[in-house]
């Protein structure tokens, strides 16, 4: 199991941040249980009450334990599209930020725009707390239905533009890992990591 967690592919890109600043940050694809991961942040695709559920939330839960859910019951739910944080308990990340993807609807519901938001405010979550390096499941394309090609464009796509966006009061993310469950999935991400 351990050697999955090496990386598929690895990316090193410069980004400028919003003032202008070059920073270097790398983007790995690995196919792992995310609830392994000793990084600073995992992501969470969890549903609206993040009061648990099945997939990769049952999944984080789980290995956390239950100071989990009692942390996450004053967190008083989280719209889709936004993302709220807390700590990893007896995870070895530090923290789970918690966002909650879209459900498929067919794609006419404003489904893009709803992922892209939940990549957008994890980040910013992320460098608010100091984060350097963040792992992230392929949210919503599990139960929620997400296609998953079209979902692994708007992951790559809204990371780098989130990490563009960056002020410098927040922290310099320098690693991005697209943590894949199946091969198949890993290998979508692989190739359009290796388009960039
Ligand atoms: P959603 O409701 O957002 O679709 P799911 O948990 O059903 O969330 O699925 C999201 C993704 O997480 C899917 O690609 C699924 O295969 C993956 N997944 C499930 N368990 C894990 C895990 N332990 N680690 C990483 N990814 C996982």
């Amino acid at each position: 199991m351990s050697s999955l967690k090496h990386p598929l592919i690895q990316k090193q890109l410069q980004i400028t941040d919003a003032e202008g600043k070059p920073h270097n940050v790398t983007l790995k694809v690995i196919e792992a249980d995310i609830t392994t991961l000793a990084v600073d942040a995992i992501v969470n695709a969890a549903n609206s009450t993040l009061l648990g559920g099945g997939g990769v939330d049952g999944a984080i839960h789980r290995a956390a334990g239950p100071e989990l859910v009692n942390y996450c019951r004053t967190l008083q739910g989280c719209p889709t599209g936004e993302a709220k944080i807390s700590p990893g308990f007896n995870l070895p990340a530090k923290y789970v930020i918690h966002t909650v993807g879209p459900v498929w609807y067919g794609g006419e519901r404003g489904e893009a725009e709803l992922l892209a938001n939940c990549y957008h405010n994890c980040i910013k979550l992320a460098q608010q707390h100091n984060v350097i390096s963040i792992a992230f499941p392929a949210i919503s394309t599990g139960v929620y239905g997400y296609p998953i090609s079209d979902a692994t464009d708007i992951a790559i796509g809204s990371v780098l533009q989130s990490l563009a966006k960056a002020t410098p009061s927040g922290s310099v993310i320098e690693e991005v890992i697209f943590c894949c469950f199946s091969a198949s999935d890993a290998a979508i991400y692989q190739q359009k990591l290796q388009a960039i």
